[in-house]
């Protein structure tokens, strides 16, 4: 079954803090090269938006269906 609530980064606004990376609780963010990226979009909470209300840049969406 595919998820369909999980954050998405815009790496055009993106100036990789990796506040994401360590504010959300439930390893959904890894840091790689310095950035953030999405490595485990299944342990995203439904309808959760910390990371997205937390991230300075407005950089962080999320996809719902
Ligand atoms: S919190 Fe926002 S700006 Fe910082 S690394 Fe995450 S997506 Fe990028
Ligand atoms: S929405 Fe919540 S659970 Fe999902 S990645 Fe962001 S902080 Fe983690």
């Amino acid at each position: 079954m595919t998820k369909d609530w999980y954050p998405i980064i815009d790496y055009s606004k993106c100036v990789e803090c990796l506040t994401c990376v360590n504010f959300c609780p439930h390893g959904v963010f890894e840091a790689k090269d310095g950035k953030p990226s999405v490595k485990n979009r299944e342990a995203c909470v439904d309808m959760c938006k910390g990371c997205e209300k937390i991230c300075p840049e407005k950089a962080i969406t999320h996809a719902s269906k």
